[in-house]
């Protein structure tokens, strides 16, 4: 590991892969550690939708469309093939509230360019045989899909190595060391090195990491759970809020949000999560109910308190920021290459003030 860094970005999820990938490319000197293989901690338990349309508010939706858009183009620019599938997202009412909901992110959809259809459940059942036969209806939304994350992570870390970043794995950050309100070095298990900038991008970890330096990370943790099918011939056509069939033919089901504690990082399975994903699979995909199951993983949500992304200079300690978020299979495509700008200063932290990290600070 290098002894001195312009950036040292601490985990390899998507989150830390992406931005380092765009800061190399913008020439940066960057050096990602990661305490355990990449892409192991949440990104590696994720549903993997790239479902761009339901993200709200308006700046929010337009995060997560030009991430959608820059994906259009990214397999070729990191020369990888990461499995994007666009082959439009179906989200169903199984009650008249989750109808009306879905009336209206219908026309959310439309004023955000989104092409989306409301379906008859007639129409439902035409698009999706598999899905349940008593739903009310439908929102489709021909845009969205799905991706293999191991694969786009791979892309990311594949690329930035080849514009020179550096790549430590199992190497955990441990402390840091401070002159005045500045980092002047960080401690890991595999020695110490000099950044010029610290940036967290350890998801829900980033909550341990904050507090080595009195710093709150403003996100709590929500497990999910899901389960993974044998390979089946093609038997869903769309990414259906619930389950995506792999291009290897596997479905994941899944889509649990499940409460827990503040400093939960657990990540075991449980009967109960199994038989929560396994109820919600049968209900919603009747017709799956006797395929063979060969899987089951939880991952820990790394949820911002109010739901919009955390980026950017701490201002309490001068060399650290945080690079956090949600969904960040479907937004990071364009949040991490807007930091990688706040980086260099090509922008400033007006340009999303949304998403910086002081909005809490302000707050208190
Ligand atoms: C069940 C489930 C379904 C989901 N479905 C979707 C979806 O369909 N679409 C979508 O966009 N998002 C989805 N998400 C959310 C998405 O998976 C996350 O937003 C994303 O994985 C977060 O990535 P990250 O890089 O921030 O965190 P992580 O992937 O957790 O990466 C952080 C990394 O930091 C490392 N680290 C931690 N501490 C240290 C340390 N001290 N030193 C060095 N390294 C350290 C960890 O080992 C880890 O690899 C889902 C999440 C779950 C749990």
């Amino acid at each position: 590991m290098k002894a001195k860094a312009e950036v040292v970005i601490i985990g390899a999820g998507i989150m830390g892969a992406s931005l380092a990938y765009f800061l190399a490319k913008k020439g940066k000197d960057v050096l990602l550690l990661e305490k355990n293989e990449i892409g192991s901690g949440t990104s590696s338990a994720t549903a993997a939708w790239l479902w761009p349309s339901d993200k709200r508010p308006e700046h929010y939706g337009r995060l997560a469309k030009a991430s959608y858009e820059r994906y259009m183009s990214l397999e070729e620019e990191l020369g990888a093939d990461f499995e994007l599938t666009i082959n439009g997202s179906l989200d169903i009412a199984r009650t008249p509230e989750e109808w009306e909901g879905l009336q209206d992110l219908y026309e959310y959809d439309l004023r955000m360019g989104y092409r989306a259809r409301l379906l008859s459940p007639q129409e439902l059942a035409q698009e999706e045989p598999a899905i349940r036969r008593d739903a009310l209806g439908g929102l489709l939304v021909e845009s969205d899909g799905h991706i293999n994350p191991f694969l786009l992570i791979d892309g990311y870390v594949q690329a930035a190595k080849r514009l020179g970043a550096e790549v430590c794995t199992y190497t955990e950050v441990q402390d840091f060391v401070l002159e005045g309100n500045r980092i002047a070095k960080i401690i890991t298990n595999r020695g110490s090195v000099e950044p010029e900038l610290v940036i967290c991008a350890a998801g829900i970890y980033s909550r341990a990491i904050g507090k080595m330096l009195g710093l709150e990370a403003h996100v709590y943790p929500e497990r999910g759970f899901c389960l993974v099918s044998e390979k089946l011939p093609p038997v869903l056509n769309h990414t259906v809020c619930g389950a995506r069939q792999t291009t290897s033919g596997n479905i994941v089901f899944g889509f649990i949000a499940d409460k827990v504690d503040i400093d939960c990082i657990d990540r075991r399975m449980y009967m109960r999560g199994l038989r929560w994903a396994a109820n919600d699979a049968v209900r919603d995909f009747p017709a799956l109910s006797d395929v063979n199951i060969i899987r089951s993983y939880t991952g820990i949500r790394c949820k911002p308190e109010d739901k919009f992304p955390i980026v950017g200079p701490t201002e309490t300690i001068s060399n650290f920021w945080f690079h956090l978020a949600h969904s960040a299979f479907a937004i990071n495509a364009a949040l991490s290459p807007a930091v990688a700008e706040l980086v260099t200063g090509e922008r400033t932290m007006d340009s999303m003030p949304e998403y910086a990290y002081t909005r809490f600070e302000k707050q208190q």
